[in-house]
């Protein structure tokens, strides 16, 4: 036999394999978990090309895992008979990550120091968790392509590895851990049959332990519900997606038309996705009579729920199913039809359960909802329905749905109104909510930029328009107590006079009817973005090409004592009238989250201020205690 060659291991890894070593990380028993989910990987591998009857070497071996103990050693091997590697494959599969796995590893491990070994197998470096316990590990391995010789690749896990050929294999892998001495408790046959039994349950494949059977689940998608415990559901949800918290709802259901299907989907506890290190990977496996044919089949469930986890099953795929042939990939979409519709009406009926649980789940990935809502036409109505946004008429902190503003609308409202604003104050204080509080109609307040996008391409709900709050025609109610309004002509008067202080800055200046509070309002004509479509365009593009330019129309309330004092500065105090107008539109600017340059306006407010401390007060204020007396 040849000596062995040394190879150096990627430089990656180097770094993945310094953590998994130094990390003081307690859970260490998570390799276990990890050989025993590579071992069933290559034994659906296996059974994949057996059902598609290719030939294999050492035809005659069951499948199945068989874990032993030496404590002498003290070490593990864990034997499989699935689809061994050969030389290359132990090269490429064991000394690099050819995928991004290692780098979001290390990002995220970065940022979590504390319990981020928990997810190592989620970031497809699995391999590597058992040096966390390991002087050394022997991967003794053989092809089951017929003309493959078999080869034992070995690491202390120290940077390099040596790889040599092997006699007297036969196909599969075993993997020898010899154990650091402080872990050799992992050696003891019952502690480590605990740990199998916590882990393996629901391998499709027989485990033994010293000859054994310790597994005895197995595919509980295909069992009856009510043969599931939740403890089982729970498990089985750590088993596949390597999660070690439980998951936060499954859905377990069979389907008859149009396709035969037994689907068990999980929805986990946190969406990793908000953390900012990671984009989820879709990850539902699609099976055929408990055959793995894809373990994260793409096109199965829509992009936006990527976060699910789980298994299809259906009797009606082809074993071969390939995403190329035209059949195959309609097939694929009837699937993911059937499958979505269920999720969304699965999640409307938890809705009203529990709403406190759905608050819970929305709080997570109800982003995911929304990106659906925005992006998806077949499921926007249904999607639609499952929405939550705070709202005037809802407590702090609450959510509403379209569903239930709309049985709160008086009889005479046709339209959905929502104000975009980051917080609830904001949106209370906006001067685009005051006709709405005046008249005393709900306005939805959606906190997040992207919101504004998502109710509008909804568009309508039950047959309303959705609206922002700008874009409303409304006028203020008719009241006795509202101050008196300036005449029309005085009204236009000032409006043309802040015209023309106010220059290329305002497209138009036009007299409000829905103002109540302030004394003006941003708004523009037909091509209205708003503030938030405005905030959230700049943010996606680097330049402010295609971004309309600001050119708003002004909106003037003729009730306001501004106004009304502007009406009499314009011939009384131009000095003040001309800083005022422009004021008045930083300020209008301001209250839409428009404004930009801050600068120029503290500068003019300051000046602005002098003049009022510096000047001699009125002589003697008006019997209404304004100033100046107001026309009517
Ligand atoms: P992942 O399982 O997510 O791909 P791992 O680090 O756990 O990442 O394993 C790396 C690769 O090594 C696997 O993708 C597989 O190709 C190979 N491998 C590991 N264990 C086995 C095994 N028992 N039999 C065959 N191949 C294996
Ligand atoms: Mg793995």
């Amino acid at each position: 036999m040849s000596a062995p060659e040394t190879h150096s291991f990627q430089a990656e890894v180097k770094q993945v394999l310094d953590i998994v070593i130094h990390s003081l990380y307690t859970d260490r028993e998570i390799f276990v978990r990890e050989l025993i989910s590579n071992a069933a990987d290559a034994l659906e591998k296996l059974r994949f090309h057996q059902k598609a009857g290719e030939p294999l070497a050492d035809d005659d071996l069951e499948l199945g895992i068989s874990i032993r103990v030496d404590p002498s050693v003290p070490s593990i091997s864990f034997t499989d008979t699935g689809i061994g590697m050969n030389r290359d494959e132990l090269v490429e599969n064991l000394g690099t990550i050819a995928h991004s796995g290692s780098k979001q590893f290390l990002r995220q491990i970065a940022e979590a120091k504390e319990h981020s070994l928990d997810l190592i197998g989620q970031f497809g470096v699995g391999f590597y968790s058992a040096f966390m316990v390991a002087k050394s590990v022997s991967v003794y391995s053989r092809s089951f392509r017929p003309g493959d010789t078999g080869w034992h690749w070995e690491s202390d896990g120290s940077g390099t590895y040596t790889i040599a050929p092997e006699t007297g294999l036969r196909r599969g892998t075993r993997i020898v851990v010899r154990l650091k001495d402080e872990f050799k408790s992992f050696a003891d046959p019952e502690n480590l049959g605990r740990i199998i039994k916590r882990y393996s349950n629901f391998v499709p494949f027989p485990i033994t332990l010293d000859d054994t059977r310790i597994n005895t689940i197995g595919a509980i998608w295909a069992h009856n519900k009510s043969e599931v415990s939740r403890e089982e559901y729970d498990e089985f949800y750590k088993f596949i997606s390597h999660d070690f918290d439980s998951p936060r709802f499954h859905l377990h259901f069979t389907a008859d038309a149009p396709l035969a299907i037994r689907a068990l989907l999980f929805v986990p506890g946190k969406n990793l996705e908000k953390f900012g290190f990671t984009r989820l990977e879709p990850e539902v496996a699609l099976h055929c009579k408990k055959v793995l044919i894809q373990p994260k089949a793409p096109g199965l469930l829509p992009e936006w729920l990527r976060f699910l986890r789980g298994v299809v099953d259906s009797e009606d795929l082809p074993l071969n199913i390939s995403r190329e042939s035209m059949q195959d990939s309609a097939l694929i979409q009837k699937l993911n039809k059937v499958l979505t519709s269920r999720f969304l009406k699965f999640l409307g009926d938890e809705a009203s359960r529990d709403p406190n649980a759905y608050h819970a789940f929305y709080d997570e990935f109800g982003i995911c909802l929304k990106e659906g809502a925005a992006a998806d036409h077949t499921h926007r109505d249904a999607l639609a329905k499952l929405l939550r946004f705070p709202s005037s008429a809802s407590e702090p902190n609450q959510r509403t749905s379209l569903a239930d503003y709309v049985t709160r609308m008086p009889a005479d409202q046709k339209e959905i109104y929502f104000l975009v604003a980051p917080t609830r104050e904001e949106a209370l204080a906006s001067p685009y909510y005051e006709v709405f509080a005046k008249r005393h109609l709900e306005v939805l307040f959606p906190d997040e930029p992207w919101d504004e996008v998502v109710l509008e391409r909804i568009g309508s709900f039950d047959g309303k328009r959705i609206l922002p709050a700008e874009k409303a025609e409304l006028d203020l109610p008719e009241s006795s107590d509202a101050p008196a309004a300036l005449s029309d002509d005085d009204a236009r008067l000032v409006a043309n006079f802040i015209k023309e202080a106010l220059g290329d800055r305002v497209d138009e200046v036009r007299i409000s009817r829905r103002l109540a509070d302030s004394p003006a309002a941003v708004a523009e004509g037909e091509a209205y973005l708003t503030a938030s479509m405005r905030r959230m365009l700049k943010s996606m593009k680097r330049d402010e090409e295609g971004i309309p330019p600001l050119r708003p129309h002004l909106e003037i309330n003729p009730r306001h004592p501004i106004i009304h004092g502007l009406a009499r500065a314009r011939t009384q105090r131009p000095d003040l009238a001309a800083p005022v107008a422009e004021q008045l539109l930083d300020q209008a600017l301001i209250a839409a989250g428009l404004h930009e340059h801050p600068g120029t306006m503290i500068r003019r407010l300051n000046s602005l201020i002098e003049k009022l401390l510096t000047e001699p007060a009125p002589s003697a204020p008006q019997p209404d205690g304004q100033p100046f007396s107001i026309k009517t």
